[in-house]
């Protein structure tokens, strides 16, 4: 309807152009014919198709020492509003981690609630959400999210296995 509304009383060159528009659409229109039989599916629309098993995430909030009062302000409010296990902040470097950091364990079900209210409240810092399978080197790597500014990590220190108890959710 709008299309029809832009075409009366525009000049024969603006026809040509707009003429030409649905052409280029052609494509999208045929991606997204294919997307949509994918998500009909059934295999596709199971989230853990195709993904290792994955028994919870961490997010690790880096800082330094211009930003270690965002950094506190955001492990108190972490601890205090989530159902999540936040650790101490680290002023060393520890493990792959080659700066001040400090770690939230995330439970898989909380993952949806904790990591986008980072994105929005991150004040700046720089943050890896890595899950938690079974081999630590894809988890800081392949598999990592970075919200901000991706830092380098160690991951020559890093086995590939799983994660120590202390550094997987507690159950429930
Ligand atoms: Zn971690």
């Amino acid at each position: 309807m709008a299309m029809t509304t832009m075409r009366i009383g525009v000049g024969r060159r603006d026809l040509v152009t707009s003429d030409a528009r649905p052409t280029a659409l052609v494509p999208v229109s045929r991606s997204r014919d294919t997307s949509a039989n994918q998500m009909e599916n059934p295999s596709m629309t199971n989230p853990s198709t195709g993904s290792p098993e994955v028994q919870g995430y961490h997010a690790h909030v880096y800082y330094g020492p211009d930003s270690l009062p965002a950094a506190e302000k955001l492990h108190d409010t972490l601890a205090a509003n989530f159902p999540v296990e936040v650790g101490q902040l680290r002023d060393d470097p520890i493990g792959p981690h080659p700066v001040s950091q400090f770690a939230v364990i995330i439970k898989p079900e909380y993952f949806q609630t904790v990591v986008p209210w980072l994105m929005f409240n991150r004040e700046g810092l720089d943050i890896l959400v890595h899950p938690l399978t079974d081999d630590q080197v894809d988890d800081h790597s392949i598999y990592a999210l970075w919200l901000g500014t991706p830092i380098e990590l160690k991951l020559d220190v890093l086995p590939r296995r799983g994660y120590r108890a202390t550094l997987l959710p507690t159950a429930a």
